[in-house]
């Protein structure tokens, strides 16, 4: 990297050791990049004022339109979503049960999970007060032929202190969320999906609604490339109401209180909910607009463009790693949101994989790349958040740390 990037960096000009990120999305390391225009659009924000109610409203026609759904609504990150998801569940538009929140004592607040599907971020979801009651097992992973779960054991576990199941969608989870939707439709309760990381690609900001999710939430800062803080819930308008009103900052006077059209129905609630359980994951003005502008831009983009870039950014990778003497391989993306990436064996060298990684984080700038295969011997180099000058910069990095 030339010094005049080192220079710029704002983290640099904090003592914080900047990153070269070549592991992807990853939170820890700061996401994605922003786009430029949701950047600007941010910077525009930001100089203005507005009633965030109205922006959350606008917010929403704009998720229905490219999500299928019948309403949306702009959350500060995908476990933010699953956390207003679950209290939208519980709460409904009881003004006096939103209050009560996390406190459900007395009320239904169990969410329905098959067992494979329990990750770290359901504590977004007990966090508001649900319960999780996982069915099924870890079967399929004895290899005995034997499934995780049978549609018949999801059902089984709805009760009447039902108020949701809760369906991780990844490009391995079971039963198929079509099937998981008519039975919990069947039984009056609607499903819950985490999709944060499933784009791109971009039809599967609608797959999920259309295959029958009652909510779903994205991440925005992962493949849309929107502000790390933001996410989206899309889904049945009636829930994205709930949401709103245990979200938005409700310091208002009874008198006074004319919620956006669209988002929230008056008639619907007894009075003015309090500040409500998602207060504390507030949205502001610029995240907001940028999320909006992030989506428009993510829905417009070339798919195919984006992918060519990654592909020729990979095979370069691979191919100046292999001058340098190591093993390559390069995979192809399988299922959502990913990019090929170039899985570099260590297996011929003195360095092992864990040695490698962590050398290379302990530089200044810190080089990360993907550390999954450790155990393997593997370490892997993902395009999607270098540059070109980056990617030659990780590179050199990584074959001086072999050489050492
Ligand atoms: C990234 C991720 C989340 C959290 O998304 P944030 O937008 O960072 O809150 C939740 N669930 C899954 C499966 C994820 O991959």
């Amino acid at each position: 990297m030339s010094e005049r990037t080192r220079e710029d960096s704002v983290y640099e000009e904090l003592g914080v050791p900047p990153v070269v990120n070549a592991a992807g999305t990853k939170t820890r390391i700061g996401g994605s990049r922003i786009r430029s225009e949701a950047l600007e659009d941010m910077r525009r924000a930001a100089g203005e004022f507005v009633e965030l109610g109205d922006l959350q409203a606008r917010a929403s026609e704009l998720i229905a339109e490219v999500t299928g759904a019948e309403a949306g609504y702009v959350t500060s990150g995908a476990a933010a979503g699953l956390l207003l998801s679950a209290a939208a569940a519980i709460a409904g538009t009881d003004v006096a049960l939103m209050d009560r929140l996390p406190d459900t004592g007395g009320v239904p607040d169990e969410i329905v999970m098959p067992r494979t599907h329990r990750t770290g971020y359901d504590h977004a979801l007990r966090a508001a007060g649900a319960t999780i009651v996982d069915v099924g097992t870890n079967d399929h992973h004895l290899g005995t032929g034997a499934t995780n779960v049978e549609p018949w054991e999801i059902e089984r576990a709805i009760t009447d202190r039902t108020v949701a199941v809760g369906y991780v969608q990844k490009s391995y989870t079971q039963p198929d969320l079509s099937v998981v939707a008519e039975i919990a439709h069947e039984n009056d309760v609607p499903v819950i999906v985490d999709a944060a990381a499933e784009v791109p690609p971009v039809e599967n900001l609608s797959a999920f609604v259309e295959a029958g999710a009652d909510l779903v939430v994205f991440s925005g800062g992962k493949g849309i490339r929107g502000p790390q803080t933001t996410g989206i819930v899309a889904g049945k308008r009636e829930y994205i109401e709930s949401i709103a009103a245990q979200h938005l900052d409700m310091h208002v006077a009874a008198d006074v209180w004319n919620p956006p059209e669209g988002l929230i129905d008056r008639a619907d609630f007894d009075g003015v909910p309090r500040q409500g359980i998602g207060r504390p994951m507030k949205v502001g003005k610029e995240e907001l607009v940028g999320l909006v502008s992030a989506l428009d831009s993510f829905v417009e983009e070339d798919q195919q463009a984006v992918r060519d870039e990654w592909s020729v950014r990979v095979d370069r990778i691979a191919d100046r790693l292999r001058e340098g003497g190591l093993d390559v391989t390069t995979t192809e993306p399988e299922g959502a949101s990913v990019a090929p990436e170039a899985v570099v064996s260590l297996s011929g060298v003195e360095t092992s994989a864990r040695d490698l990684v962590a050398a290379l984080r302990d530089e200044n700038p810190r080089v990360y790349v993907g550390a999954d295969g450790i155990d393997a011997g593997e370490i892997v180099v993902n395009p999607m958040c270098l540059t070109d000058e980056e990617a030659d910069y990780a590179v050199s990095r990584i074959l001086a740390a072999v050489a050492d």
